[in-house]
């Protein structure tokens, strides 16, 4: 179906006088209006659920983005069922859309609505609708540069530079190991995020763990590309970066990243065999390294709250994990949010949306943070770099008095309170 072709919808339906586009669209259905082209073509697979939609508006209500579309999710999906094809793809909605599977739980008619976002990205690109032109630079960048900012990709592992003693594993690399430590180009590149994987390989080999990080071999996991409608071309970064780990003989692959960890754990599996291989989040491998008893904790005498990253929460159903890893660490109360776990608000960082409109990702960051300082807390754990850089430029900019920092920073914090300790007794008692 060519763009344009989709057949005019019931007054109303299109750029309204008032308010949000769409306000005033017919609420009745329109039995004869139906046009099931467009939802075929857009979700071939469930396309018939999709036409299920009644129009209950959940999904708009729970949108953390909803505020700033032209098109609420409820409306869109009403447009789609109409066949209005042109509307649809000129519409901002689904750049909007930060990925994060709240209207997606929530759906009585379990609708698979953020896999139909994403789906309408991929559908905009294959019929040259209009891309926001920053989401095509960076679909370019990892292309070509094999990571999400455009340097160097020999120079991954920049951020281990001033570790005081580098662990064996990331200077020099192991060439077998049976853990491989995916750092993701988030935690590479961008300075305000060096501390997690600084943090996480000091813990790993403070627990005798024998990983290896794959250096500058390591590609981005293809993610951003999947969010911006581009999944198709993440096949070669996937298998090179499983080449690499098989290479290495690891058993297992451990990340900080939860959209990584969810690029390798849900849809690598869908481009290739990944059998043999155990995917786990920083945090559910530090939760079993814990239980061994491998570690020594200090005290850390703090009130914070978790904020659950979308892509490791709702989309990966890990929620224990980082909350055991906190409540190991003496001293330190863990209050929860408003909302939280499967309701967890999302912090804005997710889908590319900072790409295709910073001030929606500061706003919603904002809103989260709001939450933030509703438990009296003055620090907001998560565990993904994105939410990190996310929360704290939106503490930033809308002068909120907040701090974020990732779980695996604190449990660091507090081995090295713990050795400190331990250095401070044997100086009294020697
Ligand atoms: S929540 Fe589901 S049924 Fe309700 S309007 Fe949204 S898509 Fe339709
Ligand atoms: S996935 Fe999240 S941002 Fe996207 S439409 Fe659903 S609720 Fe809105
Ligand atoms: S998903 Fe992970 S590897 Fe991919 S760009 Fe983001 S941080 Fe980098």
């Amino acid at each position: 179906m060519g763009a344009g072709t989709g057949r005019a919808g019931p007054a109303g339906a299109g750029a309204g006088a008032t308010g949000r586009r769409g306000e005033g669209m017919s609420e009745v259905m329109d039995l004869e209006a139906l046009n099931y082209d467009l939802a075929q073509e857009v979700v071939p697979e469930w396309w018939r659920k999709l036409l299920s939609c009644m129009q209950c508006g959940t999904c708009s209500a729970t949108c953390p983005t909803a505020y700033a579309m032209d098109y609420t999710p409820r409306q869109l999906w009403q447009m789609i069922r109409l066949g209005l094809e042109a509307e649809v793809l000129t519409s901002r909605t689904f750049w909007l859309c930060t990925v994060c599977k709240s209207c997606q739980v929530r759906c009585p008619r379990g609708i698979r609505l953020t896999d139909t976002m994403v789906a309408l990205k991929e559908y905009a690109h294959r019929q040259g609708a209009e891309v926001p032109e920053l989401l095509v630079t960076l679909g370019e960048t990892v292309l070509q540069h094999h990571n999400i900012s455009g340097d160097d990709n020999k120079t991954r592992l920049i951020w281990s530079q001033n570790l005081p003693d580098p662990p064996m594993g990331v200077n020099p690399l192991r060439r077998t190991a049976e853990v491989v430590y995916f750092v993701g180009c988030v935690s590479a590149f961008y300075p305000r995020a060096y501390s997690i994987p600084q943090a996480l390989v000091q813990v790993l080999d403070r627990a005798g763990v024998a990983f290896t990080t794959l250096g500058g071999e390591e590609l981005c996991c293809g993610y951003p590309l999947y969010v911006a409608g581009l999944g198709e071309r993440m096949a070669e970064l996937a298998r090179h970066n499983l080449e690499r780990v098989r290479g290495v003989g690891a058993k297992r692959v451990v990340f900080s990243c939860p959209s990584c960890y969810y690029a390798w754990s849900h849809l690598y599996p869908e481009m290739m065999d990944v059998s043999g291989l155990q995917f786990q989040h920083a945090t559910e491998f530090l939760a079993e390294v814990l239980t061994g008893g491998k570690l020594p904790l200090g005290p850390v005498e703090m009130a914070v709250t978790y904020h659950d990253p979308c892509d490791l929460g709702r989309k990966s159903g890990v929620y224990d994990a980082p909350r055991e890893v906190l409540r190991a660490i003496p001293g330190l109360e863990l209050r929860e949010m408003e909302s939280s776990g499967v309701d967890g608000m999302c912090c804005g960082g997710g889908g590319d949306v900072e790409i295709a409109d910073r001030e929606v990702t500061v706003s919603v960051a904002a809103r989260r943070l709001a939450q933030v300082q509703a438990t009296g807390a003055n620090t907001v754990v998560s565990a993904c770099q994105q939410c990190k850089r996310t929360l704290q430029e939106g503490a930033r900019k809308n002068r909120i008095r907040v701090r974020a920092i990732d779980v695996v920073e604190l449990l660091w914090l507090s081995v090295q309170t713990a050795d400190q300790i331990a250095e401070d007794e044997q100086a009294v008692g020697g």
